[in-house]
Order: structure tokens, then sequence, then C-alpha cells
């Protein structure tokens, strides 16, 4: 299989981000499972029994699938564009640990 390196997914991010594939904000609910071969939504690689498959999960959209790293990608990218946009003032900013089990992602 081949692996993308991380500028190159997170060129990938970006482009989705821009284009509306990936959402820009923080909505929905993340649970962190192992994966079934789920294509990544970032990567487009599969993501394995052996990896971790976090999902985000939206009331308005279908799921989205990612490896934990591609995860941390889609959210730094998002945060970066977020933060060149007026400021959202419900939106809490912080560091936030994403624990499995269906954490709060709101
Ligand atoms: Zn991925």
């Amino acid at each position: 299989m081949m692996k993308m390196t991380d500028a190159a997914v997170r060129q990938v991010v970006r482009n989705k981000i821009a284009t509306g594939s990936l959402p820009r904000d923080r909505i929905g609910a993340v649970f962190a499972t192992y994966g079934a071969n789920e294509a990544c939504h970032a990567c487009s690689a599969s993501v394995t029994s052996e990896q971790v498959l976090y999902t985000l999960s939206r009331a308005d959209a279908a799921g989205f699938v990612f490896h934990v790293e591609c995860f941390g990608i889609w959210r730094d990218e998002r945060n970066k564009m977020a933060s060149a946009e007026p400021v959202n003032k419900n939106e809490t900013v912080g560091s936030r640990v994403y624990g499995s089990g269906g954490a709060s992602y709101s």
C-alpha cells in the first residue's frame, strides 16, 4: 500500500476543506475504533484492522472516517483556516483529548 507523506495529505486535506468535501467546522461526535478497511477521507488509503479509525459523525452528513494521523492533520488545517476567519464566539479554542467512546466533539 502506498503511503502518502504528511505534506501530501495536508495538501489534499486543505483542498478538500476548500471545496467542502471535508467539513471546516468542529460540529460532530468523534469515535475511535479499529478500522475495517474503510477508505480514509483524507488520504484515501484504507484503514486496516491494525490501525485506529476515527469516525466523525454529523447529523447533516454521512460520517467521515480518518486515520488517526489524518484526523490530526484535518483538525490542524481546519483550525488554521478558522483562525483566518472571523472568530465564532461560541467556539472554545484549546487543546482537547479525543478519547474513545464518543466524546462530544462540539
Ligand atoms: Zn488517512
